[in-house]
């Protein structure tokens, strides 16, 4: 049993079937609705089970769920500090990254970056996909990785490169990682929504979604569609968020910038809208510096850490390093 699970209570369903009221029919339509594990049950809402289920058989299941995962909704303030305490962080392979960000990415919660082409959105994903593998003692979750990929950006030959860094053997390290391409905004959704076997088998600490919005911007065009592209985008995140809760991962999406609109200044800021900004729990923005490999890492919105703050960071074949103090 992990640590998160003994934090949370023991865990006594092993398996959607051991659920009182779950026969195989009931459990085969789960699975076809995405929840092949108690601990996506135990965050599902009765909204979607009843989509497919009728509601006293629904409201059952998750009651069951949650009382074997997750404690009592009403909770005294020391309470919910214990179950806090379960958070982890996980390093970025760059102490000043990791400062800027509290210690590292939160599990638990969506960590967004957000920055123009080529300004290291995708390099960071690659080298946590490599640092949520190390030992806790070396800043780790001792776990694997999801990579969702929309733009084509997945590169294993730079987890190779990196793992080597870590005296990692590159093998071991790329199966610890699950891979899939998102062909489409639907295809996206349907991804996260089936992931949570993968989840459990890998014990998987980090998903990745690169980028989230691509797909959902190129296909939903226009204002008449702008409602359905936010409610599409709502339930993704939710989804993600209810994941990373359940299995105490790590959520990391990356984000493109688009023109303000309706600014007098020529700003830019993170596409996605509100939806995006209310869900989005600590968004930091990625822009190039003028030397080269050199990054500048600010953060933006954080729900415990004073914003606005910034650091520098560089990229080389080892991913994501500490910039020398005396180029600085
Ligand atoms: P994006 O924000 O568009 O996802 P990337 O994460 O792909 O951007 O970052 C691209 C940057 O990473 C470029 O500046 C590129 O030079 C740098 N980069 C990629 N691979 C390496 C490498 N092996 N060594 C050094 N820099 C690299
Ligand atoms: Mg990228």
């Amino acid at each position: 049993m992990s640590n998160s699970e003994k934090a949370k209570g023991e865990v006594r369903y092993r398996t959607v079937e051991d659920i009182p009221g779950v026969g195989p029919a009931t459990a085969e339509k789960l699975k076809k609705m995405g929840y092949s594990t108690v601990e996506s049950l135990a965050t599902a809402s009765l909204k979607e089970l009843t989509q497919f289920l009728g509601e006293k058989t629904a409201y059952a299941i998750i009651t069951e769920a949650r009382k074997h995962v997750i404690s009592v909704p009403f909770m005294r303030a020391d309470e919910y500090m214990r179950i806090r305490r379960s958070v982890e962080k996980l390093t970025t392979g760059s102490v000043k990254l990791d400062e800027l960000l509290g210690g590292g990415v939160e599990t638990q919660a969506i960590t967004e970056v957000y920055g123009e082409f080529g300004s290291g959105k995708s390099q960071i994903c690659h080298q946590l996909c490599v640092t949520v593998q190390l030992p806790r003692e070396k800043g780790g979750l001792d776990g694997g990785a999801l990579y969702i990929d929309t733009e084509n950006s997945f590169r294993p030959e730079r987890i190779v490169q990196i793992a080597k860094r870590y005296s990692l053997d590159p093998e071991k390290v790329l199966k610890r990682i699950v891979y899939a391409e998102a062909l489409t905004a639907d295809h996206q959704m349907y991804l996260l929504d089936n992931a949570d076997t993968q989840l459990k088998e890998h014990n998987v600490r980090l998903i990745i979604i690169d980028s989230l919005v691509a797909h959902f911007r190129s296909e939903y065009v226009g204002r008449e569609m702008l409602a359905e592209r936010q409610q599409k985008l709502e339930k993704h995140l939710h989804r993600l968020v209810r994941l990373a809760r359940a299995f105490n991962a790590v959520a990391f999406i990356t984000n493109q910038v688009m023109a303000k609109p309706n600014s007098f200044f020529s700003d830019i800021e993170p596409a996605g809208g509100h939806i995006l900004a209310h869900t989005s729990h600590t968004r930091v923005f990625l822009r190039k510096s003028p030397q080269p490999g050199i990054k500048i890492a600010r953060l933006v919105v954080s729900p415990t850490l004073p914003e606005g703050k910034e650091c520098l960071f560089k990229i080389t074949e080892n991913g994501i390093e500490d910039v020398e103090t005396e180029k600085k």
